[in-house]
């Protein structure tokens, strides 16, 4: 009997507070009560009497303390009473955590999915419904189900396999950036919608790209009436000569920069990912070097190409041939004469990779994370007389990201550099 009544305390105190342990907890400690005391039929009404109190104090309504002949039930109620007020308290902080949770989630402005270890959804807020115009219930689909977009899908499996993924993709009206993150048992995915970011980064480099073009045309005059002029230098004046040069070194540095304006708007300026196609990579690699070449020759520098004769990648040629040539180009500008430079593609276990490595003066660590960016330089002297623009680097990293390559740098100083392209999957 005892046994009946302590299960059927726990199985209330289970139902009302969805607490298994207190429910076990209580029973047990009812059962042993029940033992020690040697019930008695007098006793097991007494209990039977805590029943319906506990359901009213489970249901909130107050209930005065219980007088009985017997201490030992009077103490019982007494613990039943305050475990059931913890319990409840502890309900209702979950409950206003929850709440808070989900009026974050839905403040959002950023799309925020949970998939289950299923891939399946089980939480979504109200910014990702409106930038998929979700009609219907998601909870329970695959986002591939619901959503109309293969990035989605695909930002997803590559956080399976390799435990983060980002990807930019474009829908009619948007420009949106999707993150996935594995978690211990499932994924997160948020997306974010950028377009506004991206219009007005458009319109400063429009603005850029106009100017540049502008001032492109009366530039390209002065440089062809400068080489005419200088065509027959042996009949102009020494000092005149000199400062022709000047002023022609300088109208060339300027129309370097327009060019490598130009060309970063263009890739920027792009909204889809460039078109990429199966190709050997030696004829690509010969073309990004050439330049270079003859530089590093008359800098008595060794340039060495090295590239398998039948090594395809899926890469976009004209995209590839600017981010070799650059650092190739850079390769032979930070390193002393009589140094090395390597240019090597090969085929790692995750794919394409390809390495421009030089024995140069290196870049210290401090620099790494902002050497990408555009006109940044870790000697701006050095940079100038090599006749960098200070773009170069910048037009590296957005063609890699325009076509989903994964650029890493290895360098500190004095220890030479290795800039690495993976042209297939993440950098090793
Ligand atoms: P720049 O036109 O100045 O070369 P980049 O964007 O190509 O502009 O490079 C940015 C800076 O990175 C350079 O000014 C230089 O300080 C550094 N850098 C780039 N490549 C190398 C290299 N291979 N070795 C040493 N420093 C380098």
């Amino acid at each position: 009997m005892v046994a009946a009544i302590a299960i059927a305390i726990g199985a209330i105190l289970f139902a009302s507070t969805g607490s298994g342990l207190a429910a076990l907890g209580i029973s047990c400690l009812i059962a042993a009560v029940g033992v020690h005391l040697r019930l008695t039929l007098p006793l097991q009404h007494e209990l039977q009497q805590l029943i319906p109190r506990i359901e009213q104090r489970a249901a909130g309504r107050p209930i005065e303390a219980l007088h009985s002949p017997m201490p030992q039930l009077e103490a019982l109620d007494a613990a039943v009473s305050a475990l059931l007020e913890q319990l409840c308290d502890e309900a209702r902080v979950q409950q206003r955590q929850g709440r808070l949770v989900h009026e974050v989630l839905q403040a959002s402005p950023v799309g925020i999915v949970l998939l289950d270890a299923r891939g399946q959804i089980t939480t979504l807020n109200d910014a990702f419904r409106g930038m998929f115009r979700l009609r219907g219930e998601p909870i329970g689909k695959r986002p591939i189900e619901v959503v109309p977009s293969a990035d989605v899908h695909l930002v997803v499996e590559e956080a399976k396999t390799r435990g983060t993924a980002e990807r930019a993709f474009v829908t009619e009206s948007s420009d949106l950036i999707a993150r996935a993150e594995a978690l211990t048992d499932g994924i997160l995915l948020r997306i974010e919608d950028i377009t506004g970011r991206r219009e007005a980064e458009r319109s400063r480099t429009d603005f850029v790209a106009n100017v540049s073009h502008e001032l492109r045309t009366p530039l390209a005059a002065i440089l062809g009436y400068l080489e005419t002029m200088m065509q027959d230098e042996e009949r102009i004046p020494e000092d005149l000569r000199q400062m022709l040069q000047t002023v022609h070194r300088n109208a060339r540095r300027l129309r370097d920069l327009f060019e490598d304006l130009l060309r970063l708007h263009r890739i920027e300026a792009r909204r889809r990912e460039l078109p990429m196609e199966r190709q050997r990579l030696l004829p690509i690699l010969e073309e990004a070097v050439g330049p270079t070449v003859d530089r590093a020759a008359m800098c008595g520098q060794r340039l060495a190409l090295e590239c398998p004769k039948e090594l395809i990648a899926r890469v976009n040629p004209d995209a590839l041939v600017a981010i070799v040539g650059n650092l190739a180009s850079n390769a032979s500008s930070y390193t002393p004469p009589g140094g090395h430079i390597q240019v090597r593609a090969l085929q790692g276990e995750d794919g394409v990779r390809i390495e421009v490595s030089d024995d140069g003066i290196g870049i210290p660590r401090r620099h790494h994370e902002r050497i990408f960016e555009r006109f940044y330089r870790v000697d701006t002297a050095r940079s100038r007389a090599a006749g960098g623009t200070g773009l170069g680097l910048a037009i590296v990293k957005h063609y890699a990201r325009a076509c989903g390559f994964h650029l890493k740098l290895e360098s500190d100083e004095g220890q030479g550099s290795t800039f690495t392209v993976a042209l297939e999957g993440p950098v090793p």
